[in-house]
């Protein structure tokens, strides 16, 4: 789906996860308790709207949800959907728009997108271009916006005191936008700039060839993103008109739903929001449905488009009229769960085990009044590419499987339950994006159904479910093939001979089209060349979790608790079980600590083994997914992280089906080498990601010892499947673990499950002092001029980057790191982007490295070279000192409470709760007060502090390195060896 964000989201976060040490403690019994009858006879829904009778509409909301609900339209038409809750840290509201570029008129496309950008710059009351931002910023929140086919919505958050003033700012955008000339000229660049920034990007260019194909009468045939040229002047008819008629034309208060969440109770919410919000224009627009065929061609037709990158993708889509109307019984998200399905006997599972397939997608690409497009979208082997015609042929015997017995009521009836479930223990998440969803869905859910629409299925109508699988036909269906062509000659010259290439107007994407017939797509079993699968459809799910029961423990903790395992000298388990959330939820996690790894041929290895397990595992684990049960086998910088999440009842049963295969995995050939050139395929293509991003992605290795993906695949290579099988005969013998058990395990099951992964894999019993988790960070040295790497970017943007170290791993230097970032943050982002318009990718973040400090100034320019933009992000940091030493005490105040709240922010579900404590364990706060820590270190900053560690951080004694994105050589390694010449040591943990 197209989603198009329009600042880029912090690309580090401030904290990251890793492990621990501890201290031997232990925690009280628990005791496995049901439900209490109230709680398992609740209701799986209750009526928001009865609590509260001043509401237009009742809403419908889980019953763990303690936030209370109102539903009211204002007298302008605008809907608005008042969200109270005293307890969240963040106040949040998105306001919704039903229009987007499919909107756009013919000759301005682009001007839905130009037009959400514009609102963001100035209105009457606060004509500032970065007042907004600097606002939000500053007061702890972030913004952001998207324009999509037929919706354009923009959001915030904020700490909750300050809902109301930030909303007074917000609301403004919908009464009197400034469109300030200057602006508006500066602000295309932006949009040519995100246009510019995406031209490599796959996903845009196969939009960009679909777009050109589609029916010019059909909206789809539109450029959506826009540039200089479809936002240029012209004679007479400035941009700035189109953009004003525009606005006047579709921002109408009767297609806007707005969605605010705050501590204040309803009535002041809704006081509130009439106060600001009943002054937006009612146009009373009325958008129709328009029926017009996608394609003007007629189905079938086959395309195949060149990627940028190694991509191998085949897609059958369907053109189907518009079902949003189809919400309560969901026919199509029944039939994507069919086709899409990747368990046992599965399309999926099947062409995997032939080697010709990765993985396997369907669903709606989109939804719009003037239709919809069902897609299934296959990730190929290269066997898979040469066969896809074949593999067409199968996803049409599969399809055919689907609709002739996949349409039974118990499936439907599992769904509805696992969804059921889902609703009855929805957890709360961040109020910005809960906010942006809701104000999003009540385009199509009716209002009494905008928190459980989503949830809600209303029964089996195998009628309605045939309605739409009687459009998934072959002579309906647009075949497209993502891959570089085959090199074998003779299909290549075929391919010649079928069609010419041509290049898409806005992306240059080569493909050609290719006529198809009917029997193209189909094929009897006794026909020559088709694929032996024996597929057969999923049996009932073993993973659906049966008795949700809560864990009652004796005492209450307020943190996790040292427990043994198997005697005194046994494992180490920090265990936390739950008192807080109440769901029947957990997250188990074994940090395994594996000896040698600082080195790139083990770490490849790692990378690899882990690969092969979780492909063995895919088919088996996919019930326990789709039943709200995942896991991973994650990395961290010594070992691999196993964990197992979600509801907590069957987890002891799934983490034994892992381990199980961890410990002996298949050796099977061609798993081997499918799962090799997959990630062969992965790591090589993060050449060609955005610039920024690989620029970034050389900063760990630089500051580690670890290697950049594309070192790492010329190590894999040259690797076989007996090399793996040599690494993995002693991977555990002189291995360690660290469990963590959090939420609703009790005591003796997070013991029984940290002896299974034990005693499964072979792990060796540490004593105390092996437990140590060690890390090392490279302690740069302060060097004039800050010294510079280059980068090669295959791209024609540039990119600089600054980074800049902490002088000591102390959380006062944290604090001061924290502050400064805080300080610069939109001050740099409007002078570099919105004033200069150096590029779209332009920003600050801080980006710690276990406990040491790191600070980061970037910008991707499509105009200046980096060179160029290293000058200005110096120049600007230099002039900034002037406004650093101008700070008074009421700013710092400000400054601390936009950084503690983040740092403070309360947990609002287990997961979250979970994350803090392995947060805690990994950076050695053994007390799990990490955050406490840091934020009295940010309370006891004075001004001083903050002025002088400015002076000596960013500009006197900086301890940084630059990375410059270049073109002039193509060596993809980094220059370690210099690096070492600018090392003064390491940080090492624990000291
Ligand atoms: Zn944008």
């Amino acid at each position: 789906m197209e989603f198009r964000a329009c600042y880029l989201v912090l690309l580090f976060s401030l904290f990251s996860l890793v492990a621990c040490s501890p201290d031997d403690n232990s925690a009280g019994t628990t005791a496995k308790t049901p439900l209490s009858t109230e709680q398992s006879t609740a209701p799986d829904w209750f009526v928001a709207g009865a609590e509260d009778e001043k509401g237009d509409e009742p809403v419908y909301k889980s019953p763990n949800d303690d936030r209370q609900y109102r539903y009211v339209v204002l007298r302008n038409g605008l809907s608005a959907l008042l969200i109270s809750d005293p307890d969240t840290d963040k106040a949040a509201a998105s306001l919704s728009v039903n229009v987007g570029s499919f909107d756009n008129p013919p000759e301005r496309e682009g001007l839905a997108h130009f037009l959400e950008h514009m609102l963001f710059l100035g209105t009457d009351k606060y004509p500032e271009p970065g007042e907004y931002q600097a606002f939000i910023s500053e007061h702890g929140g972030m913004h952001n916006a998207y324009t999509s086919l037929e919706e354009t919505n923009y959001f915030f958050d904020v700490d909750a005191p300050h809902l109301m003033a930030t909303l007074d700012r917000f609301s403004r955008f919908f009464v009197a936008p400034l469109f300030n000339p200057e602006y508006v000229d500066r602000e295309r660049h932006a949009v040519e700039s995100e246009y510019r920034l995406k031209l490599k990007d796959d996903s845009r260019r196969e939009w960009d060839v679909l777009r050109e194909l589609a029916n010019p009468e059909h909206p789809f045939s539109q450029f959506s993103v826009g540039n200089l040229t479809t936002l240029d002047d012209r004679k007479d008819r400035p941009v700035r008109d189109d953009l004003l008629d525009f606005y006047q034309k579709y921002y109408s208060a009767n297609q806007m739903n707005l969605v605010v969440l705050g501590t204040e109770n309803l009535d002041q919410l809704q006081a509130a929001v009439e106060q600001r919000f009943a002054k937006v224009p009612n146009r009373k627009l009325v958008l129709p449905e328009q029926n017009i065929p996608l394609f003007a061609k007629p189905l079938p037709f086959k395309v195949a488009i060149t990627p940028v990158k190694e991509l191998r993708q085949l897609s059958i889509s369907f053109p189907l009229p518009t079902v949003a109307a189809t919400w309560p019984t969901k026919p199509v998200d029944y039939l994507a769960h069919l086709i899409g399905h990747e368990g046992e006997g599965s399309l999926l599972a099947e062409l995997k085990r032939l080697g010709l397939a990765e993985s396997l997608s369907a669903g709606l690409v989109y939804d719009s009044r003037a239709g919809a497009l069902f897609s299934t979208t296959i990730s190929l082997t290269h066997a898979g590419v040469a066969e896809s015609d074949a593999i067409t042929r199968a996803f049409f015997n599969w399809l055919e499987l689907v609709k002739t017995r996949g349409l039974e009521e118990w499936r439907y009836a599992e769904l509805a339950n696992l969804s059921r479930i889902a609703f009855r223990f929805a957890d709360k998440h961040a109020p910005i994006n809960y906010v942006s969803q809701i104000s999003s869905m009540l385009h199509t859910f009716p209002p009494s159904e905008a928190l459980r629409g989503p949830y809600f299925y209303q029964g089996y109508n195998a009628q309605e479910i045939r309605d739409i699988a009687d459009r998934l036909r072959p002579d309906n269906a647009l075949v497209t093939v993502v891959a570089r062509p085959v090199e074998d000659p003779a299909a290549e010259s075929s391919q010649e001979s079928a069609a010419p290439q041509t290049l898409s107007t806005y992306y240059q994407a080569p493909y050609r089209v290719e006529a198809l017939q009917v029997a193209d797509l189909t094929g009897g079993d006794d026909e020559p060349g088709l694929l032996q699968l024996s597929l057969h459809l999923p049996e009932p799910n073993a993973y659906i979790p049966e008795h949700l029961a809560l864990n009652k423990p004796d005492t209450v903790q307020d943190k996790p608790a040292l427990i043994k395992a198997g005697g005194d000298q046994g494992l180490s388990i920090w265990h936390y079980p739950d008192t807080v959330f109440q769901t029947p939820r957990a997250l188990f996690e074994a940090r395994i600590a594996i000896a040698d790894l600082q080195d790139r041929r083990r770490e490849t290895l790692l990378d690899l083994y882990r690969a092969m397990v979780q492909d063995q595992l895919s088919s088996q684990t996919y019930p326990a997914a789709q039943a709200g049960l995942g896991f991973d086998i994650g990395r961290w910088d010594n070992g691999l992280s196993l964990s197992v999440k979600g509801y907590s009842e069957k987890q002891p049963l799934l983490l034994a089906e892992i381990t199980a295969v961890m410990a002996q995995p298949e050796w099977d050939e061609a798993r081997f080498a499918r799962v090799k050139s997959t990630l062969l395929r992965l790591w090589r293509n993060t050449a060609k990601d955005w610039p920024i991003s690989q620029v970034f992605a050389a900063v760990s290795p630089l500051l580690r010892d670890s290697w950049l993906p594309l070192e790492k695949a010329d190590t894999l290579d040259s690797l076989t499947m007996a090399d793996l099988k040599a690494f993995v005969a002693d991977l555990y013998g002189n291995s360690h673990a660290r469990y963590y058990a959090g939420g609703n395990l009790d005591r003796a099951t997070a013991s029984d499950m940290a002896l299974t992964v034990s005693d499964k894999l072979g792990l060796r019993a540490a004593g105390e002092d092996a437990i140590a988790i060690n890390y090392e960070v490279k302690n740069l040295a302060a060097t004039e001029p800050v010294p510079q790497f280059d980068i090669y970017v295959d791209h024609a943007d540039n990119v600089a980057v600054l980074f800049l170290q902490g002088a000591e791993d102390t959380l006062q230097e944290r604090a001061l790191f924290a502050l400064i970032e805080k300080v610069a943050e939109a001050p740099f982002y409007s002078d570099l982007r919105t004033e200069k318009q150096l590029g779209y990718v332009v920003g600050s973040s801080i980006s710690p490295m276990h406990r040491v400090p790191g600070l980061m100034f970037y910008v991707q320019s499509p105009t200046m070279e980096s060179t160029g933009l290293r000058s200005e992000i110096d120049g600007f940091l230099t002039a900034f000192d002037e406004k650093v030493a101008a700070l008074g005490e009421e700013d710092l105040q400000r400054l601390k409470q936009a950084v503690l709240a983040s740092i403070e922010e309360k947990p609002k579900n287990i997961m979250e709760l979970a994350g803090r404590h392995l947060e805690s364990l990994y950076l050695g706060y053994d007390d799990f007060d990490f955050r406490s820590r840091l934020a009295e270190s940010i309370r006891n900053t004075t001004l001083a502090d903050l002025q002088g560690a400015y002076q000596r951080v960013v500009l006197k004694q900086r301890e940084g390195i630059w990375l410059l994105s270049s073109r002039d050589t193509e060596d993809m390694s980094l220059d370690r060896t210099k690096r070492d010449t600018l090392v003064e040591g390491v940080f090492t943990y624990p000291q």
